[in-house]
């Protein structure tokens, strides 16, 4: 499907939520209901050296725009792709000495585009890109405040022949940029590595049980020449079947938190009321905040989450200094007092557990990492949608993570439960669903090995791995 293709979505009047898309005809799970190219989209500051500023992957030895001296991409084929959005910039760059800060750029680049091209760059764009949504009237004193310094320094960086603009119009590319903007990842799904602006994406409301998901596809880099380069895009993939009339909806928050938590992140960072299904009629709080099976006084449970916020926010300091020895002791103490108390799929357990595998995995204690990792994602599957992009990626790392751990069968039948998902979330062509893909092949070959011989496995295993046998070292100790 090429890029813009607008067969299956159309707008239509939602009510009180203002716009929408709804489904055209009747779509499948995994379906791409849309592909939208940016209209402008820029490399976040903290990884201007690091990321492409055409394709958006990470990669080492990025090469310099020689004369900006800010601009980095991938080789030649990314660099004449992207001329036509770096132009103006680079000169403003060159003029300035210096790089403002990420959301200058981008309205400069929104600007410099909508001169340029029109704020209409396709026929399938449904709506001009200055005709989107700004909430500038919402927005509280402080970032009015931050606002208006950008404002400033836009003006100061900003050129385009003799063409100037107000600070009002200013404002309002800053706060469309604000309430629309979308964040995009590296090619690994890993990192939140830009911001975006996609205009018919920017049209799809929240649900936070919705039918759909957006994915960044960085594009086919393979190709030779830019003219066969594809661009980057997001693709709208259906979640699930989608009878047609129905509206698409996309999840701006995570759904695992508790609805009154994700009301209030939506209000603040969208400003509006979430009244969804699962928000109304509360869906699944009861599971996010469960106590255990074995029935425990309202007084313990009432105790054992006081502990696990405290602990948690312990937690995350000792995570931001780096002390994971800290992280680990607390994670630990804390799960032990959780047991008994809080239920599988209490979010206080959940968020312990998903630190601890992460810590873990990090230091390569496979073994541990995985324990708590299947416990994790026992939770998540109970909470999430079953075609969740976040729960695929994190049934994906616990798979990787029993696989290091040497427990093969475990490991395999994980790999596979993610795959079938992000077939789904992501498509076959995603870099993390090839990925997931020969991690599949090759767990599928080392548990077929297993199977026949398990000394022939953890010899094989050994070997490959370069792992030595530390357990077996302490054993006999
Ligand atoms: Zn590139
Ligand atoms: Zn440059
Ligand atoms: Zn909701």
């Amino acid at each position: 499907m090429t890029a813009g293709n607008m067969e299956s979505a159309e707008l239509f009047d939602a009510g009180n939520k203002g716009r929408g898309l709804r489904a055209t005809k009747n779509l499948k799970a995994g379906e791409v209901v849309f592909a939208e190219a940016s209209f402008s989209a820029v490399v976040f500051d903290s990884f201007a050296s690091q990321v492409c500023h055409n394709c958006f992957r990470r990669q080492a030895n990025l090469h310099r725009c020689a004369q900006c001296k800010f601009a980095h991409y991938c080789d030649r084929t990314c660099q004449t792709a992207c001329w036509d959005e770096h132009k103006q910039e680079c000169g403003a760059i060159r003029k300035r000495i210096n790089a403002p800060s990420e959301s200058v750029r981008l309205a400069a680049r929104v600007l410099w585009r909508i001169h340029k091209d029109t704020s209409i760059v396709s026929d399938t764009q449904l709506v001009a890109v200055d005709q989107l949504e700004d909430h500038v009237s919402d927005l509280p004193e402080e970032d009015l405040k931050k606002m208006k310094k950008d404002v400033q320094i836009f003006q100061e960086y900003w050129s385009y022949g003799r063409k100037k603009h107000t600070a009002e119009e200013i404002s309002h590319i800053f706060g469309i940029i604000k309430c629309n903007g979308f964040t995009l990842s590296d090619q690994r799904g890993l990192q939140a590595v830009g911001v975006g602006l996609f205009p018919n994406l920017c049209l799809v409301n929240h649900n936070c049980w919705p039918n759909c998901t957006v994915i960044l596809n960085n594009g086919n880099q393979s190709a030779v020449s830019s003219a066969l380069h594809s661009k980057r895009r997001i693709e709208l993939r259906a979640l699930e079947k989608i009878p047609e009339g129905q509206e698409l909806t996309v999840g701006y928050v995570d759904f695992l938190n508790l609805s009154a938590d994700r009301q209030k992140k939506l209000k603040e960072h969208f400003y509006f009321e979430c009244s969804c299904e699962h928000c109304s009629k509360h869906i699944k709080d009861d599971l996010m905040m469960a106590a255990a099976d074995s029935k425990p006084s309202a007084d313990k449970v009432k105790e054992v989450t006081a502990f696990s916020k405290d602990c948690l926010e312990k937690i995350e300091r000792a995570r931001v200094d780096m002390d994971y020895h800290e992280v680990m002791k607390l994670c630990r103490e804390c799960l032990e007092k959780q047991k008994d108390v809080l239920a599988g799929t209490n979010l206080y357990k959940l968020r312990v557990l998903s630190v601890a595998s992460e810590v873990l995995s990090f230091q390569q204690q496979f073994s541990e990492a995985a324990g708590y990792a299947r416990k994790m994602v026992e939770g998540y599957m109970k909470l999430y949608h079953h075609n969740n992009a976040l729960l695929g990626m994190a049934i994906m790392r616990a798979g990787v993570t029993h696989w290091h751990a040497g427990q093969i069968e475990e490991g395999h039948g994980l790999i596979c439960k993610a795959y079938g998902i992000l077939l789904v979330t992501h498509g076959p062509n995603h870099a993390i669903t090839r990925d997931l893909e020969s991690m599949r092949t090759q767990t599928e070959m080392e548990l077929k090995m297993f199977r026949e011989s398990k000394d022939a496995y953890h010899s094989m295993r050994d070997a490959a791995l370069k792992i030595p046998a530390v357990e077996e070292k302490v054993k006999g100790v």
